[in-house]
């Protein structure tokens, strides 16, 4: 059957469902049915399985639906995975509709543009991306809940690939027909979430959607006009949102540009294997470099520090004057304690912002935008002393002097006027509800039209309980009292007992077992008195709130710019409460190429691991040493002492002291990190090519101010290989590319490069010996490892004795030069394999023998058996 027929014999609110849907055809429609969002067809099928809800029928569709109530937990469950929801309102009151309720589609949520609490995780950016290009790529990124929006241009797909890694986000937007390579299920929202890809034509990529929307004469006050590509996708992504949101977008800032080349570049790989934002092995952000320095107290900075984490900077005086503003913070132990506990007051307000700017903010998100504002005076005052005293004071270190980052912050402080909003919203009440037109949202005292009414209401009250006091009196009932229900309004009860003295001019509304309920028409004409004060009451409150809203939303702009203040205040404070915590160091840049980190700490091992202690280790290089080969045998700390030199750079130029006891950096363009392919199997990563591919890749980009960490790559292939293929890109490094680089191996032979290259230093994490035992000291030392311990090791993992005694045989053996064709066993066990061979040749075996004489085709279960057990006898 066509569509059309089926839709010919369907009632006409199917055949409405119908046709709304065929204009949502790549999204589930929430088909409003009275108190019930209804699916249909393949939506309701696709409902029931993801929802767990029952399917059930109508006119011989599939259906499944939720209570309205409900819709958004059952939404946010589908928008986690992927899928968009429209949602189908009525537009009128069922009661007023003349045949067929108007209904359409009101709102389109989308993983990407998702506003509700729940659906968002406070400590990070909730992204949609937008892409454009093939070969260079224009890409846009913007957070619907916070009204970030910005956009860039990188060279390849490849490196748009690397920046949606940093961005992680919720949803993709692609010109339909877009012949880009990306491979992008490994860039998704970490476990459990899946990336919802969107198409959308070609022409809506246009950027004169934003002149429009933002109301420019042109675009280069963004940046964007020789960045077509750039501009053709924040556009696509501009008319995406205003599709999805249909209610406004006045938070959303206008799209700036930015370039990948401000920032520290970390290729996915780096990012997983540094472990920044998600363990390598779980995907969780447990333990991880972000939660040792999430120290934050705010959604708003926690955003900001995962921000700073994966795109540290490049531009020394930016970030100098980012650590200058932590360490004012880390030697103010008092004023940290104050910022700190101050800033756990304030809201969310960067959100607030954006539920400003699409209309959605409740009473009771006002009021805390309005609780959050208050803090406004005092936050200056404690920033404006804590400046002054800084400035003032005479000793002439560097951290007291007041530092520029924190005065400006200061100023933009200074130059708001929020304070007028914040008195606006204290008209608010404490219990200012989460719903618009049930009235109770504002104080009495606060706004005279509705403080009369709220009056009005109180005195017909009054007028009720004199009522009943009267008429009390008059039927002489003591029982007598008046209620109030919602199906009836006012009435006045009577026990059963007494209702013989009822008077005649009561009228009866109700019988209840043990009582009767009347009115009066006096009792009717109060009541009607008290509802329409109520009535007017909760429209006039609603009226109100909406204009005080969209006065409060005509100043979002300021809102935003007090919310990045309180998210910058509270990175500094959390950097210098970790510093203080942790004993971390104030790094200090050099621009010659040399790394000096003393005593320096992995600070994720060092937080979680208890025992043993965490053994701190240099790392020292001059501006004519380029590698560092690092032996040692397995377990001994060499991947720590990798990442770890790899973070500290990495923390520096966020801004962060770094796990030190003292550190002199170069600033580094590039941290790259690649791991053997054996090591990442275990994750189902990699194999060897797929490790040759991305050690060309670094060899290719790297240059002579990044930092290379090769952790045992060459080690899928056989030795032979693995050591000429590891040589070789040493050698590449340290001639050609000069990128510091920090490269473990457990081959030996590797050593020798340092006598035959200039640039190269050997360096071994040293064990002790205890008889026969390795004691693993973690301590990184110059010069290489004395043999190899891999006998060791296998003691260790719980080989047999005899194995292990053998080994250590043959091992001598090799050391003294002896080829392994020489070697010879006290008492030679002559394996089983060997005697294999002799099965299907050479002399014939009486077994064998007999095996060819058996025709199996003839033989029963049991005969064969049988013969088994004889054979196996003669065996
Ligand atoms: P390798 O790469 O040499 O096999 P790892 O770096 O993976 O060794 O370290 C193995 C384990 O040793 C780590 O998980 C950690 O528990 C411990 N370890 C490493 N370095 C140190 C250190 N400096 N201090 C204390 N424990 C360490
Ligand atoms: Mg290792």
């Amino acid at each position: 059957m066509t569509a059309q027929k089926k839709a010919q014999k369907l009632t006409p609110m199917m055949r409405q469902y119908l046709q709304i849907k065929s204009r949502h055809r790549d999204v589930i429609l929430f088909f409003q049915l009275g108190d019930f969002y209804e699916t249909f067809y393949e939506d309701a099928e696709l409902c029931a399985r993801e929802l767990d809800l029952v399917l059930t029928q109508r006119e011989g569709a599939p259906m499944a639906g939720v209570p309205v109530k409900k819709a958004s937990a059952y939404i946010n469950r589908l928008l986690k995975k992927g899928y968009k929801v429209a949602l189908c309102d009525q537009l009128q009151d069922p009661k007023e509709a003349k045949g067929l309720v108007e209904r359409d589609v009101v709102r389109v949520i989308t993983p990407g543009t998702v506003l509700d609490d729940d659906a968002l995780e406070p400590g990070r950016g909730h992204y949609l991306v937008a892409l454009y290009g093939d070969e260079r790529v224009g890409l846009a990124y913007a957070d619907v809940s916070t009204g970030e929006f910005r956009a860039t241009e990188v060279a390849s797909p490849e490196e748009a690939r690397h920046e949606l890694a940093r961005l992680q986000p919720a949803e993709l937007v692609l010109p339909e027909g877009l012949a880009l390579e990306l491979d992008l299920n490994t860039e998704a929202r970490g476990a459990g979430a899946r990336l919802a890809l969107t198409s959308r034509p070609p022409h809506e990529f246009s950027p004169d959607i934003l002149k429009e929307h933002f109301g420019l004469i042109s675009l280069e006050g963004l940046g964007l006009t020789d960045r077509a590509l750039a501009a053709r996708a924040a556009g696509g992504l501009l008319a995406y949102l205003k599709e999805t949101q249909k209610e406004g977008l006045q938070h959303l800032s206008a799209p700036t540009f930015y370039s990948t080349l401000e920032f520290l570049q970390l290729d996915p790989f780096t990012q997983r294997n540094l472990e920044l934002v998600q363990e390598l092995r779980t995907g969780e952000g447990k333990n991880t470099l972000l939660s040792v320095l999430d120290e934050t107290v705010t959604g708003m900075g926690a955003r900001l520090l995962r921000r700073w984490l994966l795109a540290p900077l490049l531009d020394r005086r930016a970030i100098e004057a980012r650590l200058d503003a932590v360490e004012l913070f880390y030697q103010n132990e008092l004023a940290r304690r104050e910022l700190r506990d101050l800033l756990a007051q304030v809201h969310d307000v960067e959100r607030l912002a954006g539920k400003l700017g699409t209309r959605r903010a409740t009473p009771r998100d006002l009021l805390a935008l309005g609780r959050s504002l208050e803090r406004l005076p005092q936050l200056k005052a404690q920033l404006r002393a804590l400046l002054d005293r800084a400035q003032s004071a005479q000793r002439p270190q560097r951290a007291q002097r007041a530092p520029k980052r924190l005065q400006e912050l200061l100023q933009t402080l200074e130059g708001l006027r929020l304070e007028e909003v914040a008195r606006e919203l204290r008209a608010l009440r404490d219990d200012a509800p989460l719903t618009l037109k049930e009235g109770n949202i504002f104080r009495e005292g606060c706004l005279p039209e509705l403080d009369a009414l709220k009056a009005q209401e109180r005195e017909y009250k009054q007028k009720i309980l004199e009522l009943e006091a009267r008429e009390r009196e008059r039927t002489q009932i003591p029982s007598l009292k008046v209620g109030y229900n919602t199906v009836f309004g006012y009435y006045i009860e009577v026990t059963k007992a007494h209702t013989k003295r009822v008077p005649s001019d009561y009228i009866r509304k109700q019988t209840l077992t043990q009582a009767e309920r009347y009115v009066t028409p006096e009792l009717k004409g109060y009541e009607e008195k008290i509802l329409s004060a109520q009535e007017r009451a909760q429209c006039l409150e609603y009226e109100l709130f909406c204009r005080l809203r969209d006065r409060v939303a005509a100043r979002v702009d300021e809102v935003k710019r007090f919310a990045q203040v309180l998210a910058e205040l509270d990175v500094y404070a959390a950097l210098a409460e970790v510093a203080k915590r942790r004993g971390y160091t104030r790094p200090a840049f050099t621009d010659r190429r040399e790394i000096h980190i003393e005593e320096g700490r992995h600070p994720v091992i060092e937080a979680v691991q208890k025992e043993p202690p965490f053994v701190p280790n240099d790392l020292h290089l001059d501006e004519d040493e380029t590698l560092v080969v690092l032996t040692g045998p397995n377990m001994s700390g060499k991947s720590t002492w990798l990442r770890q030199n790899a973070l500290i750079c990495l923390m520096a130029q966020m801004g962060s002291f770094v796990p030190a006891r003292r550190a002199v950096l170069p600033i580094v363009d590039r941290i790259f990190t690649r791991v053997g392919a054996s090591d990442m199997l275990a994750f189902g990563y990699s194999t060897f090519m797929v490790e040759m591919i991305e050690t060309a890749n670094i060899l290719n980009r790297a240059t002579e101010r990044s930092l290379v960490i090769l952790d045992e790559i060459g080690r899928g292939t056989s030795t032979f290989d693995g050591v000429a293929i590891a040589w070789a890109v040493a050698e590449y490094l340290v001639k050609r590319v000069k990128a510091k680089t920090l490269f473990a191996t457990h081959y030996h032979e590797l050593t020798l490069l340092a006598e035959k290259l200039p640039g190269v230093v050997n360096m071994h994490v040293r064990v002790a010996e205890q008889g026969d035992d390795v004691v693993f000291l973690h301590r990184v030392e110059r010069g290489a490892a004395e043999g190899s311990y891999g006998v060791h090791v296998a003691k260790l993992a719980g080989l047999p004795q005899a194995v292990i005694e053998r080994a250590s045989e043959i091992l001598q053996q090799i050391l003294k030069g002896n080829p392994l064709e020489a070697i010879e066993g006290k008492k030679p066990v002559k394996p089983r394999v060997i005697v294999q061979p002799a099965l299907f040749g050479g002399e014939p075996h009486p077994v064998i023998e007999e095996l060819k004489k058996i025709d199996v085709e003839r033989l029963t279960p049991i005969e064969a058996l049988n013969v088994l057990a004889k054979l196996k006898e003669k065996l």
